[in-house]
């Protein structure tokens, strides 16, 4: 199956994805959505600890041309792969026997929801995206949220955003097989633009942050590595379960009710080095994300550079997620003249960001280039990422 997403500039997509639907179907769709892809801005591997975590909403999108249909049929098409159309029976989804590739994303929305007891008779959708595929910026879920979004809308099914992440997030866990947290679906559903998102995943609880970093004359850049290695999930499946082991062993819920304070004394309770890492990474983590929202609230931007690199250094020392990819970029943004880096997403490739001073990001772009270069890695490529808005129905 080829994927493609980097064509398209965001924007770009939204023109042609009605006409796109029109060829395909045959006639006009009921209406067009857009859910974005993410970028987390701090709080790594803590959505599965009942942790905090702080994402924001690319400008880059999935767009999800749709109409409803009465026969039971869903009809799924994307521009982003070859291969036509696939057309499934909504009667015949099951979590047991899953759609092949791709389509069982949003198969997985359809199944989820009508598992939920919403009455949805089929759907035509064709989607388009510039989310890049396999990065860590979700666009998994941006596939999820819109399909999701869509289906609300046009079936009345009157369920709010943070119910829709929650309902996607199934979909991806059960019917689709991949173990992930709350953030990634909550993010492309509930952000706004100018915001990051200060998520608490054990309550669902948020509150949007100011985060316009333009207006500090400061910018974060994503530099996707275009590596994914692939022991990522079978790793992803361990350090979950570890973390659920140390918590266990400190007798708490979650690896989130272990106080910072005092943190090295209550690690000295765990006789495994494996754990005592784990933990401490994700009761850090969790410390360095209310960190940040400090500092975004005391308009204090450039204090969260240093803030980032130490969750790198934890990510990579602690955690073990880290790659030499993503090492190369924190190393040669930081060495010339970044305020600070990380890795993003789960780690093992995908993407880093990077936090600079506008009138550096051209010389850090440079340099985080010619280390790749250098080191004979595939060419990244790097844009600026906006806090931009989540999901949305666009006509
Ligand atoms: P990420 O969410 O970090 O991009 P995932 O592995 O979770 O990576 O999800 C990527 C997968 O989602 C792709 O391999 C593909 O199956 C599916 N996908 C995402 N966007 C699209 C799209 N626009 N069209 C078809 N499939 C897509
Ligand atoms: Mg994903």
């Amino acid at each position: 199956m080829g994927l493609r997403a980097e064509s398209a500039e965001p924007g770009e997509e939204r023109v042609t994805t009605a006409d796109t639907f029109r060829e395909v179907y045959g006639t006009g769709p009921e209406g067009v959505w857009a859910a974005p892809g993410r970028v987390n801005l701090i709080g790594e591997h803590t959505d599965y600890n009942d942790g905090f975590v702080m994402p924001f909403a690319l400008p880059h999108t999935t767009v999800a041309a749709v109409s409803r249909r009465t026969d039971g049929r869903l009809r799924l098409h994307s521009a982003n792969v070859d291969g036509g159309t696939v057309e499934l029976f909504l009667d015949e989804l099951s979590a047991d026997d899953p759609a092949e590739g791709w389509a069982a994303y949003p198969a997985g929305v359809l199944w989820v929801l009508r598992e939920a007891g919403h009455v949805i008779t089929g759907a035509d959708i064709h989607f388009e995206s510039t989310v890049p595929t396999g990065a860590g910026l979700s666009s998994s879920a941006a596939l999820e949220v819109v399909t999701a979004l869509a289906m609300n809308d046009l079936y009345g099914l009157g369920l709010e955003p943070w119910r829709l992440a929650r309902l996607c997030q199934r979909a991806e866990n059960v019917y689709v097989g991949a173990p992930t947290g709350i953030m990634d679906q909550t993010a492309s559903a509930c952000c706004t633009a100018g915001h990051a998102l200060h998520l608490d995943t054990r309550d669902l609880s948020q509150r949007q942050i100011p985060f316009d970093l333009a207006a500090q004359g400061l910018r974060l850049l994503v530099v996707d590595t275009r590596v994914k290695h692939s022991h990522s999930e079978g790793e992803y499946g361990k350090r979950r379960a570890g973390c659920e082991a140390a918590a266990a062993a400190l007798e708490v819920d979650a690896l989130r009710d272990v106080p910072y304070e005092g943190l090295d004394t209550t690690l000295e309770r765990l006789d495994d080095e494996e754990l005592v890492r784990l933990a401490r990474h994700v009761v850090t983590e969790d410390h360095r994300v209310e960190q940040v929202v400090r500092l975004a609230e005391d308009g204090d931007f450039r204090a969260i550079g240093p803030v980032l690199t130490a969750g790198h250094a934890s990510l990579r020392d602690d955690f073990r997620v880290s790659c030499p990819e993503l090492d190369l970029v924190v190393s040669a943004a930081n060495d010339s003249g970044a305020l600070g880096s990380r890795m993003t997403g789960g780690g093992f490739g995908g993407s880093a960001i990077v936090l600079v001073e506008d009138a550096a990001a051209d010389k850090v772009t440079d340099a985080v280039i010619a280390a790749f270069a250098t080191a004979g890695f595939v060419p990244p490529r790097v844009f600026s990422a906006v806090p931009s808005e989540g999901a949305r129905r666009l006509a």
